[in-house]
């Protein structure tokens, strides 16, 4: 193969894909490598695969499709979740050079510019320790996106991503500080940790979360920062009642709640009841003024009956968090809860998405209400839709403005 400098990404699922696609994407640069758009002809196509559903790994098969015909002759090196699950059908896909599974992550370069492979596949079995591949998102002016945790050493049945990632590991605190100040040292003012089971933080190194968010409250140039999301059993209240003691994390907790429906948390092997989830966000709302809650929702678990979904319905109206995610149970192989009776008609679980997509709409706009009148700073970014931009407050409301390249990456107090 002659030249091959033209590299295009194409990243499905989180985040944590998200920022290993960049780092992947540095590396390339290194090495001499030109970025191109996913859209325009390239000499390698780096996929970053999900597989969180089954929909998501169709998908994957059919963006690898696409862009063998996009690029006949191009290198598709396949990597992520489905690489790591699927690596043997994949590899047999047409243009693919390379599937390289999550303990290959730190040689996916290397092997997409290597003159010639033994073998295709680059997978060990995820139960083995796959080593930590550090990683943050680069180019975007004003947040990043910093991998702190890798993996999960909880089994929920009804999840397939410590099949995909392995156990639960993470970089040092102070390797993460040092992405934090490269990631300052490029402009950026807001850090998003993204992990699989960020709270786990420390598995590997012995140390803990807290620590790692101390350390990274010395960073300057980095003024704010999200954790991405956190189980409910890892939000410590010392955790909590530091954040509240003025630091630049800010008032915004994404914590999966999966099920308000104790019958179900038990069948999903989650480590809470919702008595214990009601405590702890009581605990976070006692020590934060205008927290936003972001909370997780799987509906049609199998066995979840029309009285277990109401119970959930009702929880949620109770905690009142500002926004809802919505996940219809997906069925995954190789899961237990793939094998559970009682497994719930799709039409029903349609219902039951709409039914959550109503009361989110709702309680968002009240949460909103709520904050009427309220000053709050605001982070521009710096997209330009029809003349206008947006920013994030503190507390993650959304905010628009006439768009104005001096504002992009700056914060600014406005009245909501
Ligand atoms: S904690 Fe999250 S990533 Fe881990 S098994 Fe449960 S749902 Fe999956």
């Amino acid at each position: 193969m002659g030249n091959i400098g033209r590299v295009a990404f194409e990243t499905l699922g989180c985040k944590l894909s998200y920022a290993e696609t960049m780092s992947y994407c540095r590396d390339f640069e290194a090495n001499g490598c030109e970025q191109v758009s996913p859209r325009q002809q390239a000499d390698i196509v780096v996929v970053n695969t999900c597989s969180v559903t089954e929909h998501a790994d169709k998908k994957c098969r059919n963006y690898i499709r696409r862009l063998n015909r996009l690029s006949p002759d191009a290198r598709i090196v396949v990597t992520g979740c489905y690489a790591q699950l699927a690596a043997e059908e994949i590899s047999k896909m047409d243009g693919v050079w390379c599937v390289v599974g999550s303990a290959y992550k730190s040689r996916l370069v290397t092997l997409a510019l290597s003159p010639s492979l033994d073998r295709k596949v680059f997978v060990n079995p995820s139960e083995e320790d796959s080593g930590f591949f550090p990683a943050w998102s680069s180019g975007e002016r004003t947040r990043s996106f910093l991998k702190v945790q890798d993996g999960c050493d909880y089994h929920c049945t009804y999840c397939t991503v410590p099949l995909a990632r392995g156990g639960s590991r993470n970089g040092t605190i102070a390797s993460i500080v040092e992405q934090a100040r490269q990631a300052a040292a490029q402009g950026v003012s807001e850090i998003v940790l993204t992990g699989v089971n960020t709270g786990d933080f420390g598995k590997t190194t012995g140390e803990s979360f807290l620590n790692l968010l101390k350390a990274l409250q010395e960073v300057e140039g980095i003024s704010r920062y999200r954790i991405s999301s956190i189980e409910p059993n890892l939000l410590t209240d010392e955790i909590i009642e530091w954040i509240a003691s003025g630091t630049k994390f800010l008032p915004h907790f994404h914590i999966p709640l999966q099920s308000g429906c104790n019958k179900i948390l038990k069948a999903m092997h989650r480590r809470y009841n919702t008595e214990f989830f009601s405590n702890k966000i009581a605990k976070i709302r006692s020590h934060i003024d205008n927290v936003f809650l972001g909370i997780d929702v799987i509906v049609g678990f199998p066995g979840e009956t029309d009285e277990d979904f109401q119970e959930t319905y009702s929880f949620l109206e109770t905690v009142r968090p500002a926004f809802i995610h919505i996940f219809p149970y997906s069925r995954r192989k190789d899961t237990p809860a793939a094998s559970l009776p009682g497994q719930v008609q799709e039409s029903v679980k349609s219902c039951r998405v709409a039914r959550l997509e109503e009361l989110c709409r709702r309680l968002h706009t009240e949460f909103v209400e709520e904050n009427r009148g309220r000053r709050e700073e605001v982070l521009f970014e710096s997209s330009n839709k029809g003349g206008k931009m947006f920013g994030y407050t503190r507390n993650y409301i959304r905010v628009e403005r006439d768009f104005d390249p001096e504002t992009i990456g700056k914060t600014v107090w406005v009245t909501l």
